[in-house]
């Protein structure tokens, strides 16, 4: 058998020209997770049996037609897919084990593609923070460094593709989950436009902000993967009708005349000095290769983050209320009475980091005080996504950091909740303003942490977004880089 290759696009060409099967690709993958998965805690449920008899299917048909037939992938927990226990990593599914009567769009999408499905990845607590460490089965680890986070939520998809435990893994991404933990793992990640991709069947947590998408190594990989799960569904009222293109044919290498913005805002004194440099130099790249460069403001930015935390509590404190103990989930014996019952169903089953939100949620939406801050919070967005209109006009993508630093160590925001919050800086405007954004690799710390370049484009400017990172890609080679493990 050839060496693993390590992106889809690789994969998907040994297993056209019969080099390669579904069945040994998926093997590898499942061998990769029981070597070293009890050392970083990505993958939490394992479907290893379903994934090796979906793959002899895919080999037996032998025809590979699209370019996802027989690639294995991995979906954070909170995917639904029927059969597969799925428990957003909340000890309020887990206790019972939820196992969904039913597929995501995504992943019955995937199915539909022929792609392997071999489990679920570790996330915080029904995607709630910064870092996977408000997940039920504990924290996931850093490939690149066993003593720091793999970053939030979508910690374990992340962590998963940096060590090769599968080809690409399903994330989401409400306030930098997928753009944050794919730029602390040396991953592409994207967040595309809000309306995209279908949100059937993925466990809610701010409905108005929640997007699906995946974290792969390549940008041509996330290109592949988006033009296969994209696109309206009748089941989600929010997906819109815009046609989907094959993305692929956007990655053209080409950015003569390409205008880029950088906004000051999302540069400014104090900020970590290798970050930057790793980020300017990706711009001087960008540049060499014909684009052109202005600074811009989107003067809102620093209210970005605050009305995040404003609008995202609300709507996870009603998200939140469907779990009860009722229909599924954690259930308790002998309650005294209903409301003993719904206090002890919840208080058990719910970590600190949802029980937290749930409060500053229903105070937010509370009727003395809606007026005062969500009402307020959703004018203050109304600007943000305004900032962003105006600074399209002039420029085709804006280049920032993804983070303020690389990695943080496993710990280090343990007793203060608004330091983890304010990890999401540079990550909260794009979801404000609904807009497509993606993390890519642009190099790495003194201590070889890496460090991730953020692309955003206009609303449906996914295409713009991919051809910016994939070019970047083509002229560095960053997301080469494999972590020793
Ligand atoms: N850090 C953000 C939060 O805790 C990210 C969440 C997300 O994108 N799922 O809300």
């Amino acid at each position: 058998m050839p060496s693993l290759p390590h992106t889809i696009s690789n994969a998907a060409m040994l297993l056209r020209s019969k080099k390669i099967s579904s069945v040994e690709l998926t093997k590898a993958c499942i061998d990769r997770i029981e070597k070293i998965d009890a050392t970083l805690n990505a993958v939490v449920h394992r479907n290893f049996q379903g994934a090796l008899a979906q793959a002899k299917k895919v080999d037996a048909l032998g025809t590979f037609e699209s370019p996802l037939s027989g690639i294995p992938y991995l979906a954070k927990d909170v995917y639904c897919e029927k059969g597969v226990t799925t428990t957003a990593c909340s000890n309020v599914l887990r206790n019972k084990d939820y196992i969904p009567p039913f597929d995501s769009t995504t992943t019955k999408r995937l199915k539909a593609a022929s792609a392997i499905s071999l489990g679920k990845t570790n996330t915080d607590e029904f995607t709630m923070g910064a870092s996977t460490e408000t997940s039920c089965f504990g924290v996931t680890k850093n490939p690149w460094d066993l003593s720091r986070v793999a970053g939030g939520s979508s910690g374990g998809s992340a962590a998963a593709v940096a060590a090769d435990e599968c080809f690409f893994a399903l994330a989401t991404d409400t306030g930098g989950s997928i753009r944050q933990p794919a730029g602390f793992c040396n991953c592409a990640g994207m967040r595309v436009t809000y309306g995209r991709t279908s949100r059937y069947g993925v466990m809610s947590m701010a409905s108005s902000l929640d997007t699906i998408g995946c974290i792969t190594k390549t940008v041509e990989d996330t290109a592949i993967v988006l033009s296969a799960i994209a696109g309206a569904d009748p089941l989600d009222g929010t997906t819109a009708d815009v046609p989907v293109p094959d993305y692929r044919k956007a990655l053209t290498g080409n950015v003569k005349g390409l205008k880029i913005g950088l906004p000051k805002e999302y540069f400014i004194d104090g900020m970590n000095a290798e970050v930057e440099s790793a980020v300017r130099d990706a711009v001087k790249v960008l540049k060499d290769l014909g684009a052109t460069v202005k600074e811009i403001s989107l003067k809102h930015t620093k209210y970005a983050t605050p009305t995040y935390y404003v609008l995202c509590p609300s709507e996870v404190s009603s998200n939140m209320a469907r779990y009860d103990g009722v229909r599924y989930g954690h259930t308790v014996k002998e309650p005294k009475d209903l409301l003993d019952y719904y206090e002890r169903v919840r208080s058990e089953g719910f970590g600190p980091e949802v029980k937290r939100r749930i409060m500053i949620g229903t105070y937010a939406l509370s009727a003395g005080y809606y007026d005062a801050y969500y009402r307020q919070a959703q004018k203050v967005r109304t600007l943000i996504c305004k900032d962003f209109e105006d600074a399209f006009e002039d420029v085709d993508v804006i280049l920032s950091p993804i983070s303020p630093t690389p990695a943080f160590k496993i710990g280090a925001h343990a007793d203060d909740p608004v330091a983890m919050y304010l990890e999401d800086v540079f990550l909260d405007g794009q979801v404000m303003a609904g807009i497509p954004c993606m993390s890519v690799q642009c190099g790495f710390s003194k201590e070889n942490l890496p460090i991730g370049l953020q692309i955003m484009g206009p609303q449906w400017g996914e295409e713009i977004v991919l051809r910016t990172g994939d070019a970047y890609q083509k002229a560095t080679d960053w997301h080469m880089r494999k972590p020793r493990i």
